[in-house]
């Protein structure tokens, strides 16, 4: 019988099944809408006090849809995935719970570097190369890698119980998504959007393609400044004057490819300078020295050399004075045919020639230290060589103020807000993006070059012929697409775009635009920002389902956009491998439960707010984790005692939430009110992306007002006993078990594991819904709650049962500070305001029984003296109790107490004193120790000031 819960609650058992048992059943499929476009009601169970979700819908629609950033297909999970898969999964769960049609689209991206260099390690395995195999040979290669490989990081998302629907999982480089990436390009194309250009790239000699400036990661480096003299010379041309001009290169080696030399205009130094030629050393060509004002005066010795083909600046300089680009490098970073001797030279043995023959000349007047910023490639760590190459681009401008409008008419709206500045500062300084990279995994660009007439052909089908002369001799353009060209597309692609007919569109009118993004900071520009450049461009072509033009409004790729924060260690320490920091989600999961790691996340997420990951949270988590399943336990303990004495609590009075009136007992009229309360601000604050607030809410109603204090009272009210009032413990009984039962709802988007187990548990084995995920999110009432309207409490419910709480509470403390053990009751005598002592007589019972109080005196006046502990303006109290000490027995017992107080203190103090122990131990250790021990001091304090105390004989 489901209701026999193993004793012990364990995780990974529970885990395991529910998470295979959610993608067996499909339960988070979406189904296509209907044609009309109508979208079939939630298969929520109704709530039968619910009019409508307290949480509407903000952005207007039925449907929520929420894109999971595709990880890339080598992808295995981190806890920054851990951290936006919760969060995702805790708005998606909330939502459909809500009554939304919630999907959550997931998928993986063909990532074209990481993945090529995936398989090219493993070639390089068996001692090949990708060029060994051919480029078809090696495509499929790759493709058989992702199908035995890819994908790892999907599953490790289904056993975290991620509620997508797998049913639409997509891959890049699927057939449909490729139809959208050819469709887009041709389009921009078409539109004069897209052009081909020398242009100065960050080329990876290694990958041997070119990357975006957003894949280099920089670097500061020791490196040299060499100083080298360019002979001018003189005016009869020809003959060298005898004089020289030194210019300044972290890259000796370029100077193979310099066609001239830069200096200020209005630079005293070099004056008599203006219109005089150099003879470039090692290569001998005359290069004229140039005037521009870019040229600073201060770097260097202010005398620049100009290598127009490696270097962005050099470029826009060679622009500026019509000179020509001379390449001396190849793609895999070795010196070509255009640097004369040192041809075949990799760029580092040429940068060593090149210096030693310019000393040996005599031309090289000195070398200096001096700290570089050097470009990394992102994947594999070679150098980045700045250099010409012919790429393909987007004319950006026209999509961006798009994109920018979007943003500034707020269509769409970031949090933490500061992200739109952060946004508009790349925005308003993009450059045409370079969208071809020289792989072979990839979107292949469908161009074709053409032999006899030199123009391309770009076509959506592939082309036998060109276009302009009808020559048969075209070949395929062999660059592929940026990654970032088919994620880009994804929120239009994934609906259907381009395919959006009459007949086909009811995925993109039902789920487009999608309604939040979750992503990291990191990818801003790289993803988000594409996506709306793309979204807003190629979205506005698709009519409204009623025919009438797309607004930007509704071509924006989402409303809104959550960046989230990052994961670190306990310390606030960056995870990183270097630093072993680094925290395995699926290692702690296997340890406390994903239930308490999710939740330990959310716990903390807020917006704009670093997360420090603390094991010891978690720990905590999955106490609490424990403590709901005993407080199931106890309570279905008492279901099937109760039905043995014929008292059933009638299922029909499950899964809704009663609306609780004056004919209500004071605990069920509390217990509800405290609920409403929780659920409201749940409700706020994940409206807000304040997890946080949420998760804690939850967590303080759950284990105070529920498993403290209900769980508590019920044990003193439900009486079993022969004569008992059977009505009165069924009431009982039913409230307990409606409001563990919405409770569990309520915290099911944040422990979707344990509370699907108890929830089945809880209906006995037969529950209104596949899934607790498919039941509806509590909803809130806020009249059934204490509403400080004008300062009156609407209803006093809340307080009155705060003052039995509160009571209970000084009692108990009363009772430690005199001394009285655990099991003895002792009288109380208390002076209380009407409402308070109301509040009393109503529990007396159970104040009774949890503070162990024998009988209540209940003053008139108020009470005085140290004894006394009162609640000001309410009540009064003190606690009746001759304490009989034994003084030789106690005396002994603090003697006791005060050395092992003092030992302990004078070993923290060793510590604290050990300067060796202070420059190992983590900051939070030293920190714990320094509470201990004045927590300590203040234990012994205390114990030496009862063993004063002590009566003398
Ligand atoms: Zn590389
Ligand atoms: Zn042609």
């Amino acid at each position: 019988m489901p209701h026999d819960l193993p004793k012990a609650y364990d995780p990974t058992a529970i885990e395991d099944h529910w998470a295979e048992y959610w993608v067996r059943e499909n339960l988070f499929a979406v189904e296509a809408p209907g044609p009309n476009g109508a979208i079939p009601a939630s298969s929520a169970s109704a709530d039968a006090a619910s009019a409508s979700p307290a949480s509407g819908c903000p952005d207007g629609q039925s449907a929520f849809t929420i894109l999971l950033p595709p990880p890339n297909v080598t992808g295995r999970l981190h806890m920054g995935h851990m951290l936006n898969q919760t969060e995702m999964d805790i708005l998606t769960r909330w939502r459909r719970m809500s009554g939304r049609k919630a999907l959550w689209l997931p998928g993986t991206d063909h990532a074209g570097i990481a993945t090529q260099m995936m398989v090219e390690r493993q070639l390089e395995g068996e001692g090949k190369k990708r060029q060994d195999l051919g480029r078809e040979a090696f495509v499929e290669r790759v493709w058989e890698w992702k199908r035995h490989y890819g994908g790892a990081i999907l599953d490790q998302m289904k056993r975290l119980g991620a509620s997508v629907d797998w049913h639409r999982e997509y891959f890049t480089m699927d057939d449909n998504l490729s139809v959208a990436v050819r469709e887009a390009f041709v389009r921009l194309h078409d539109q004069g959007l897209i052009y081909r250009g020398a242009y100065i790239v960050n080329w990876c000699p290694r990958c041997q393609t070119a990357i975006s400036d957003l894949e280099v990661v920089h670097d500061e480096q020791k490196g040299h400044l060499w100083e080298i003299r360019y002979p001018v010379i003189g005016p009869a041309g020809g003959e060298l004057s005898g004089e020289f001009l030194t210019v300044a290169t972290t890259r000796p080696e370029t100077m193979l490819g310099d066609v001239a030399v830069a200096i200020h205009p209005a630079d005293e130094r070099y004056k008599h300078l203006h219109g005089k030629k150099l003879r470039l050393p090692l290569m001998g060509r005359e290069i004229p020295i140039i005037l521009d004002e870019w040229v600073s005066l201060d770097f260097g010795t202010g005398a620049v050399k100009v290598t127009p083909a490696h270097d962005p600046n050099d470029f826009a300089l060679g622009e500026r004075h019509h000179l020509p680009s001379i390449n001396i490098m190849d793609d895999t970073g070795k010196i070509n045919a255009a640097g004369g001797s040192f041809a075949g030279l990799d760029r580092y043995a040429a940068r060593k020639k090149v210096v030693a023959e310019l000393e040996e000349l005599g031309l090289l007047a000195g070398i200096k230290d001096h700290t570089n910023n050097v470009g990394h490639c992102d994947r594999c760590k070679t150098v980045v060589e700045p250099r010409l190459s012919t790429q393909w681009f987007i004319k950006i401008e026209p999509l961006a103020e798009k994109a920018r409008q979007a943003v500034r008419e707020k269509h769409i709206k970031f949090t933490p807000e500061m992200y739109e500045k952060t946004y508009f500062e790349w925005m308003d300084n993009i450059h045409d993006w370079c969208i071809s990279r020289q792989l072979w995994w990839g979107h292949r660009i469908p161009a074709w070059h053409c032999a006899d007439c030199h123009k391309i052909t770009v076509a959506r089908v592939d082309p036998t012929a060109c276009q302009h002369c009808g020559s048969a001799k075209i070949t395929q353009e062999t660059d592929v697409l940026d990654t970032w060209f088919s994620s880009g597309l994804l929120p239009v692609s994934v609906f259907g775009w381009p395919n959006v007919t009459a007949e086909n569109r009811n995925d993109f009118d039902a789920f487009y635009p999608t309604s939040v993004l979750v992503t990291g900071f990191d990818i801003l520009f790289f993803w988000v920002a594409r996506m709306i450049m793309m979204g807003c461009w190629f979205a506005a072509d698709v009519p409204m389902p009623d025919g009438s033009p797309r607004t930007l409004a509704d071509s924006v790729p989402f409303r809104e956009v959550y960046i989230h924060a990052l994961v670190r260690d306990a310390n606030r320490e960056k995870m990183s491998k270097t630093k072993g920091n680094v925290v395995d989600p699926i290692e702690i999961v296997r340890q406390y439960g994903t239930d308490a790691v999710r939740f330990t996340l959310a716990s903390m997420a807020s917006p704009g707010t670093d997360i420090a990951f603390n094991v010891a949270r978690t720990e905590g988590y999955r106490a609490f984790a424990n403590k709901i399943w005993n407080a199931a336990r106890f309570l279905f303990m008492n279901v099937d005692r109760a039905a043995e004495l014929g008292i059933t609590v009638d299922p029909t009075a499950l899964g809704s939430i009663p609306v609780v009136g004056s004919g209500d007992s004071d605990f069920a009229r509390w217990i509800w009110a405290e609920f409403h309360q929780t659920a409201r601000q749940v409700d706020v604050s994940l409206t807000n992306y304040r997890y946080d607030d949420a998760a804690n809410t939850i967590y303080q109603f759950f284990w105070g007002s529920f498993c403290d204090k209900s769980v508590e009272f019920a044990k003193v009210r439900l009486d079993f006993s022969e004569g008992a009032d059977r009505t009165k413990t069924k009431a009982v009984l039913t409230t307990l078990l409606q409001v563990f039962e919405a409770t569990l709802r309520l915290l099911s988007p944040f422990m979707p594991f344990l509370t699907e187990e108890l929830w089945h548990a809880v209906y006995d084995g037969n529950p209104p819904a596949k899934s607790i995920a498919l039941a509806s999110y509590p909803v809130v009432h806020t009249e059934q709650y204490d509403l400080v309207v004008g300062g009156a409490f609407a209803d006093g419910v809340q307080v009155r049962m705060k003052y039995s709480w509160d009571l209970i509470g000084d009692v108990l403390s009363k009772r430690k500070e005199s001394g009285v053990p655990e099991k003895e009751s002792v009288p109380v005598v208390i002076h209380a305001v009407p409402v308070a002592l109301g509040a009393f007589t109503a529990n007396v019972d159970v104040i009774s029984k949890m503070a162990h109080v024998s009988t209540f005196e209940f003053s008139d006046s108020d009470l005085e003296g140290p004894e006394v502990f009162r609640n000001f303006g309410f009540y009064s109290g003190k606690i009746v109790y001759e304490r009989t000490v034994d003084v030789a027995a106690e005396t002994d017992r603090l003697n006791k107490d005060i050395a092992r107080y003092e030992k302990g203190i004078a070993a923290a103090e060793r510590q604290l004193g050990n300067p060796g122990f202070l420059a190992k131990a983590p900051a939070n250790v030293v920190e714990g120790l320094k509470r201990q021990e004045a927590e300590t001091r203040l234990l012994l304090d205390k114990a030496r000031e009862a063993l004063a105390a002590l009566p003398t004989e």
